[in-house]
């Protein structure tokens, strides 16, 4: 299984429009951020989790030409925008594009892009079948076995996903015990990380190493990370060796 890390970045991404920090005035690729995002691949199936409104630059820039399913995380702009373009795949497998996530997110996807569920679509219109999960209740895409994970995002139950070795959690705030114990020891680990201050929807820093350290993972990459959080090759040095600041464009072997 292969992972590769889309998008990194906040809801806003890095640089920020009319910011002159000095994370959006670096030239590290490093720290240029897409919104958050990745792909996960087997040696048959491809899911790309959450599409938010880079999606088509990612995908081009990954060159991915064959998607089996979208899993979303939640129903927030970043996680979701980009949903229009998943018409380039509908046209190549002439078959509905697969989406799953919680029944909350798929209905609030209904009222955002009414034009897609109408019951006349326009010609050239996305096609997606909506498949609501079930918090816990594994499923499968293709040859992999993916579980739904509750996770709160603040005053938001939202979903992580857990796969053989793999577990990905973004905007999280907090994790369920019940959560906890089915990811203790995983393999690999990206968990969210916003900036160093308190936010009242995600956890920053100082919260997701405490995170790390109860689920004690083998490798941890960390995202969804704002431009406060400072400059990458400065504060990589700063974390446990176990752990790593995520980039767009990593890659990682299971
Ligand atoms: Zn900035
Ligand atoms: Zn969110
Ligand atoms: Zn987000």
């Amino acid at each position: 299984m292969k992972i590769n890390v889309l998008g990194t970045g906040t809801s806003q991404g890095i640089p920020v429009i009319g910011c002159h920090c000095a994370v959006c005035r670096s030239n590290d690729p490093k720290d240029k951020r897409l919104r958050t995002s990745v792909l996960v691949r087997s040696d048959t199936t491809t899911i790309v989790i959450d599409v938010g409104p880079d999606f088509r630059q990612q995908m081009l820039r990954e060159q991915i030409e064959q998607v089996d399913a979208l899993l979303l995380t939640h129903e927030h702009n970043d996680h979701v925008s980009g949903l229009d373009d998943v018409r380039p795949y509908n046209f190549m497998t002439r078959r509905d594009m697969p989406v799953f996530g919680l029944e909350r997110v798929l209905d609030e996807l209904k009222v955002r892009f009414r034009y897609i569920f109408d019951d006349n679509p326009y010609p050239g219109a996305p096609r997606i079948k909506a498949i609501p999960l079930e918090p816990y209740l594994p499923f499968h895409v293709g040859d992999l076995q993916i579980v739904p994970l509750t996770i709160h995002h603040g005053s938001l139950d939202i979903f992580g996903y857990l796969f053989p070795h793999f577990v990905y959690l973004t905007d999280v705030k907090a994790i369920p015990d019940r959560s906890l114990e089915l990811i203790k020891g995983i393999d690999v680990l990206i968990i969210s990380a916003l900036h160093h201050k308190p936010h009242h929807s995600h956890i920053n820093l100082e919260e997701a190493l405490h995170y790390i350290e109860r689920i004690q993972p083998k490798s941890c990459y960390l995202t969804h990370m704002s431009h406060e959080m400072g400059l990458h090759a400065s504060i990589q040095s700063t974390l446990p060796s176990q752990v790593s600041f995520a980039y767009d464009g990593l890659e990682i072997n299971i």
